[in-house]
């Protein structure tokens, strides 16, 4: 195997294996062309679906073009948050400073677009020279009465998970912050972003339960909503890796507790609404949630059949942002018949791999931080029939002639809940399926 580096042969295992304690949560190596996007896309992509706040990088125009709409969050309301700004700091700005710019660029956004609260993101060029973006954030809070909040992410800082916490400091500036009159059974959603409307399936699911969903963090989500988020009794943590900072200050500071779900596939979304029913006490939340997992799985199983017959055998490869999500899939494809052979994340922790190991059939490929060498590799070597990733998997899968499905950021259908994992099984089959690979092969 000497398409794998040495320095990152303890970052991959064999379930069944002599590695039991997979290396990760470290800087990726140099030369090792990580799939990991950077500090500040990190942190842009956990706040970008605050949808009535105004965001504005600070730094060359190439960050924000980088991130750009780049998750498909859906609003029910207000679309401020898919407006790009940018102070596109060039060489002048470099080198006398760029924090007058960023003042005179938040003044006119601010004027002109009324939102709610502002985010700063600061990229590398400004870790470098140095502006003083807090106290123009702070300048322009008090002269403007809303919220400016510096979020302090130079993309050499680290890594995208680094991104991920200084998100979540940014959004703990607000919380707290508007007190509202909040219903018995509330809970905040966190780690969620609406893709492709996927929050609002779940909203749905805890209406029908009794549930109040006091702040969604930060799918459709909203400043006010925000503010008032430690009245929830409850934070439900999906994308764990994004959002557990956020969830364990606010167990710190305002005694929310938490609980770790996932809303993809049968088993997972139902122990989603049954934990927030047991967390509750409620036989009622129960019986309710009962009632709906019944109905949901009655109808999804008979429609899952023919997609299982014809997918029963086919192997998977899996690499995605978080672990927990990876975890979810496994389960997920062997409910249609498929056997996971590669699975990896971007930013899973020991625990997380752990749980893998366990879950997992022998011989199958645990990878922490990969790249693309050791992904084709993979899933050459395993014949894989799918690759499950984001955009920077598609094209590796493409190259191969292998079926891809989009679990990322950028996929226009939901696939959480039940009728995502309908969704879902769709999906894998037609690509899987498509005639279309006999001919790149
Ligand atoms: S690495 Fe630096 S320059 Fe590149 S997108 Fe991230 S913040 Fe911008």
């Amino acid at each position: 195997m000497s398409y794998i580096l040495e320095e990152r042969k303890k970052q991959i295992a064999r379930v069944g294996g002599t590695v039991k304690d997979i290396d990760c949560g470290k800087v990726s190596l140099a030369g090792s062309v990580s799939q990991r996007a950077c500090v500040f896309c990190g942190s842009r992509v956990v706040l970008y679906p605050v949808a009535d706040a105004l965001h504005i990088i600070h730094g060359p125009i190439g960050c924000a073009s980088y991130t750009w709409d780049i998750r498909g969050s859906l609003s029910s309301g207000p679309e401020l948050h898919r407006l790009s700004f940018s102070t596109d700091l060039r060489e002048k700005d470099v080198v006398f400073g760029g924090a007058e710019k960023l003042r005179q660029s938040l003044d006119e956004l601010i004027d002109r677009h009324k939102p709610k609260a502002a985010f700063v993101y600061s990229t590398c060029i400004v870790g470098v020279i140095g502006d003083d973006v807090e106290s123009v954030c702070a300048q322009m809070e008090q002269e403007k009465g809303i919220p400016v909040i510096p979020v302090q992410a130079p993309g050499f800082q680290g890594s995208k998970k680094d991104g991920y916490k200084i998100a979540c400091e940014a959004i703990f500036k607000l919380v707290g912050t508007l007190d509202k009159p909040t219903p018995k059974y509330s809970i905040n959603i966190l780690g969620d972003f609406n893709l492709a409307g996927e929050l609002w399936i779940l909203l749905e699911y805890y209406k029908k339960m009794g549930i109040h969903v006091n702040a969604s963090i930060t799918g459709d989500g909203r400043v006010d909503d925000i503010r008032n988020a430690h009245n929830a009794s409850l934070n439900v943590v999906q994308c764990s890796g994004s959002m557990i900072h956020l969830a364990k200050m606010m167990k710190e500071k305002y005694d929310v507790p938490f609980l770790r779900v996932s809303y993809f596939g049968i088993e997972d979304m139902s122990d989603a609404l049954y934990d927030v029913a047991k967390f509750f006490k409620s036989e009622e939340l129960m019986d309710a949630a009962r009632k709906l997992v019944r109905e949901e799985i009655g109808r999804l199983i008979p429609a899952l059949v023919p997609y299982k017959e014809a997918l029963s055998g086919k192997r998977a490869a899996i690499y995605v942002g978080g672990a927990f999500k990876a975890i979810s899939l496994v389960k997920a494809l062997r409910l249609i018949g498929m056997k996971t052979v590669v699975i990896g994340s971007q930013t899973g922790d020991k625990d997380d791999y752990k749980m893998i190991q366990e879950l997992c059939d022998d011989d199958t490929i645990i990878v922490d931080d990969s790249n693309p060498v050791e992904l084709s590799a993979f899933v050459k070597e395993t014949k894989a029939d799918l690759f499950i990733g984001g955009v920077k998997e598609r094209p590796i899968a493409y190259k191969i002639g292998l079926g891809f499905c989009d679990h990322n950021h950028e996929r226009k259908e939901p696939l959480a809940g039940y009728d995502g994992m309908l969704n879902f099984a769709k999906e894998v089959y037609a690509t899987c399926m498509s005639p279309v690979w006999k001919f790149v092969k």
